[in-house]
């Protein structure tokens, strides 16, 4: 994929995870209805992508995409010129342990609500709480997606997700990703049906949302809201420096107004100004730096694209 890295080419994704899938993380059962972390910060993602003309790809939930209200935020994202790509329809957190016929029924629903909103099948795909496996990989290559972005190659999260139930003697969680994907590229690449974190030969191509390279921290819009901005230069610099393709990630919380909801209080510790901040320093670099381009248009000028 060398020609990606000549043009300078990044890509940004933004998962429209709204309060109901937050509260849902924390165990919390929530009704779909417009919600203040979707509706407040798709507007505040399409002032900043406009204003350093970036075209982004945005994730959404199928249940989302049923209320009227998200469905005419998704309809202005697309007349920007942003991608909208399959999130599911349910958002079901443990989405590896469904059936194989309960992961179809989620992809087609979610892919039949982003079609009548706008008239086009979606060609990208990303697993809730990055919990993809081969056959969920081989699905989508049967329904002809063009890309994965799940994989996220880093050991942070098992580790993160051990340490809490080790403090906390809570229930262990067995969705997210697995410890091997540490060893996963942390560039584009094409999974083996065998492993999905190993390199192989499908048709569908997997994007990975990029981590900090040797050390394999992930400094997604989370991590940077949380850490600052520094440490999002830190896995810039080091991103360029390995000359490796930046699929940078956001999450509709990172823009959000603050949260009320008093379930969610944790989230409150960064104020949206300290937030915003931070994120519009973020694409402003990597507009400065990159053509930022939606990852379906970054998979069609792939080289070693097949079909
Ligand atoms: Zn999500």
């Amino acid at each position: 994929m060398n020609k990606i890295n000549q043009r300078r080419v990044a890509t940004i994704q933004v998962d429209l995870d709204g309060l109901w899938t937050n509260l849902e993380y924390y165990g919390y059962k929530s009704e779909v209805s417009p919600d203040v972390v979707f509706q407040s910060s798709i507007p505040r993602f399409l002032e900043l992508f406009e204003k350093y003309n970036v075209k982004a790809t945005f994730f959404l939930i199928g249940k989302d995409g049923e209320v009227k209200k998200k469905a005419d935020l998704v309809k202005q994202i697309v007349k920007a010129g942003h991608e909208i790509a399959n999130h599911t329809y349910s958002h079901t957190f443990g989405f590896r342990k469904l059936s194989p016929a309960e992961k179809i029924k989620e992809i087609e629903k979610g892919e039949e609500v982003i079609q009548r909103i706008i008239g086009k099948k979606p060609v990208g795909f990303k697993v809730p709480g990055y919990d993809i496996d081969v056959e969920t990989l081989k699905i989508l290559e049967q329904k002809e997606y063009i890309y994965d972005s799940s994989v996220i190659p880093t050991g942070v999260y098992p580790l993160i997700m051990k340490i809490n139930q080790l403090i906390s003697g809570g229930v262990k969680r067995t969705h997210g990703p697995k410890w091997n994907w540490f060893l996963a590229p942390n560039r584009i690449y094409r999974p083996s049906l065998e492993n999905e974190w190993k390199n192989g030969d499908t048709n569908i191509v997997e994007l990975p949302p990029t981590v900090i390279p040797i050390i394999r921290v992930p400094f997604h819009a989370t991590f940077a809201t949380k850490f600052g901005l520094n440490f999002f230069k830190f896995g810039h610099y080091l991103t360029e420096k390995f000359n490796l393709h930046l699929n940078y990630e956001f999450h509709a919380a990172d823009l959000a107004d603050d949260i009320e909801d008093e379930r969610l209080a944790h989230l409150k510790a960064i104020s949206f100004e300290k937030r915003f901040l931070i994120c519009e320093s973020i694409i402003k670099k990597i507009s400065q730096k990159y053509e930022v381009v939606t990852s379906e248009e970054l998979i069609k000028m792939c080289p070693e694209k097949k079909k």
